[in-house]
C-alpha cells in the first residue's frame, strides 16, 4: 500500500510529538529560499544534565528555549535589547539561571535545572537571576501557523505532545563548523537515531486539525428536486456546514459532486445581483438526476453579511467577487466533509478554474461545468492573502 505525501508527514509529526514524550531529542528541518536549517528540539521538562551535553555535542549550536513571549513576561524575563525596535525584539530575550548558588552555573545539570524550571507553571520571576547561562527565545502565540520557524515548531511540538509549552532548542552545525546542508542533516538524524520532522509537516499538520470536521446530526429533507439528507457538520473554528447528500455516493464511482458557499442574499432572497439561487437549484438537480452525488454547502463566515451588503452597493459583476471570498480552510472543511462521508473520488460541478484545489484524500478526477443559462461566467474575486475566490 503506497502513503501519499500528507499521511507521510502526519507519520513524521506522530513519530516526534511520541519521541519528545518519552524525552527524547528530535530534529527540526527549516527549509527556506532553498537552504536548509537544522535543530534538535526537546521538551524543556524533560531536560536532563545528560541531554544537554548530548545536544552540545551532537548540534554543537547553542541552547535556546523557546516559550511564548507573554509566558517570558510573566516571569519578567525582558527582551535582550529593550531599546531594539525590529522584528527580532521579542526573539531575543535576557539569559537566566536558577537563582541560588548549587545551580547558577555554566554546568550542564545547572542548565537542566533551569530549563526545567522555566517550563515549571509554579516558577516565578524570584525563580530566576539575570543574566545566566540559559538563552530564553520569546516566540509567536499563534506557534508555526503565524510564524514557522524552529522556535515556533519546538513550542507547537512539545504542547501538541501533552506538556508545557516550553521547547529547548539546539541549531546543528555542520563538520566545518558552519550551517550544515539538508543531505547532512538527514545523515546525523539517521546516525542517532532521531526522528526528523519539517516544519512544512507541522503547518501542514496543525491547519489540518484547525479543519477537521465533525458530524453534528443528520435529516431527510424532501426537495423539488428529489429526496436528500442533510448531514451537518461543525470545522475546527466551530462553524457549521451542511452536506446535501443523495442516494449512496460512497458506494459509487467518482459521484456529482458540487461545493457551494454561502450567499445569503442570493440563496435565500433570490438577490438578481447575483446567480447563486439558480446555481445551488441547478447543481441541487444536476446531482438528483444522475442517481447519487454530494451538494457540500459551506456557511458565510460572520461578516457574510456584511460583506454581502458591501457587494450590493457596488458594481452588480462584483457581487461574487467580494461576497464569496473563500479562504483555503473552508475549501479544506468541504473536502474534509467529503472525506468523512466516505468519498474518493469526486466529478466537481465547477465552472471556474481559477482554485487550484489540493485535496490531498479526495481526488478530483474530472471537472464537469455546472452549465446555465441564467448569466454569464463569474466574476472572479481578485487576489487576496488569505483568500483564494469563488470556487463556482
Ligand atoms: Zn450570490
Amino acid at each position: 500500500m503506497t502513503t501519499s505525501p500528507r499521511q507521510a508527514a502526519r507519520t513524521r509529526v506522530a513519530e516526534a510529538m511520541a519521541a519528545l514524550r518519552t524525552g527524547r531529542m528530535i530534529l527540526v528541518l527549516a527549509e527556506s529560499d532553498g537552504g536548509c536549517r537544522g535543530d534538535l528540539v526537546m521538551a524543556a521538562e524533560r531536560m536532563t544534565a545528560e541531554a544537554a551535553k548530548a545536544m552540545m555535542t551532537i548540534g554543537c549550536g547553542l541552547i535556546h528555549v523557546s516559550m511564548r513571549s507573554a509566558a517570558l513576561d510573566a516571569l519578567e524575563i525582558p527582551p535582550a535589547d529593550p531599546t531594539s525596535t525590529g522584528p527580532g525584539r521579542e526573539l531575543f530575550r535576557v539569559s537566566v539561571a536558577l537563582a541560588g548558588s548549587e545551580a547558577g552555573g555554566v554546568r550542564a545539570s545547572h542548565r537542566a535545572y533551569t530549563i526545567r524550571a522555566l517550563a515549571d507553571p509554579s516558577s516565578t520571576p524570584s525563580t530566576f537571576t539575570r543574566p545566566g547561562h540559559v538563552f530564553p527565545l520569546g516566540c509567536a502565540a499563534g506557534g508555526v501557523l503565524s510564524v514557522p520557524a524552529c522556535p515556533e515548531a519546538a513550542v507547537d511540538l512539545v504542547e501538541l505532545a501533552g506538556m508545557a509549552p516550553v521547547g529547548v532548542l539546539c541549531e546543528v552545525c555542520g563538520a566545518d563548523g558552519e550551517q550544515a546542508g539538508r543531505a547532512e542533516l538527514l545523515d546525523l538524524g539517521r546516525e542517532h537515531g532521531l526522528p526528523v520532522v519539517s516544519i512544512d509537516d507541522l503547518v501542514a499538520y496543525r491547519r489540518r486539525e484547525l479543519c477537521r470536521v465533525r458530524r453534528r446530526g443528520v435529516a431527510r429533507i424532501p426537495l423539488p428536486m428529489g429526496e436528500f439528507r442533510a448531514i451537518g457538520f461543525t470545522d475546527g473554528l466551530d462553524r457549521e456546514h451542511v452536506a446535501f447528500v443523495h442516494g449512496d455516493p460512497a458506494a459509487n464511482l467518482a459521484p456529482l459532486v458540487r461545493l457551494q458557499f454561502e450567499c445569503l442574499a442570493g440563496d435565500v432572497f433570490g438577490s438578481r445581483h447575483c446567480g447563486c439561487r439558480a446555481e445551488l437549484d441547478h447543481a441541487l438537480d444536476r446531482i438528483a438526476r444522475s442517481g447519487c452525488g454530494v451538494l457540500v454547502y459551506i456557511r458565510a463566515r460572520s461578516t457574510a453579511v456584511r460583506d454581502t451588503l458591501r457587494a450590493c452597493r457596488s458594481d452588480v459583476g462584483r457581487l461574487c467577487a467580494e461576497a464569496h471570498l473563500v479562504g483555503p480552510g473552508d475549501i479544506q472543511s468541504a473536502f474534509d466533509m467529503l472525506d468523512e462521508l466516505g468519498l474518493r473520488e469526486v466529478r466537481l460541478l465547477s465552472d471556474a478554474v481559477e482554485v487550484a484545489v489540493e485535496p490531498g484524500q479526495v481526488r478530483v478526477i474530472e471537472r464537469i461545468p455546472l452549465s446555465h443559462d441564467h448569466r454569464g461566467a463569474r466574476t472572479l474575486a481578485p487576489p487576496h492573502t488569505d483568500r483564494i475566490g469563488s470556487l463556482s
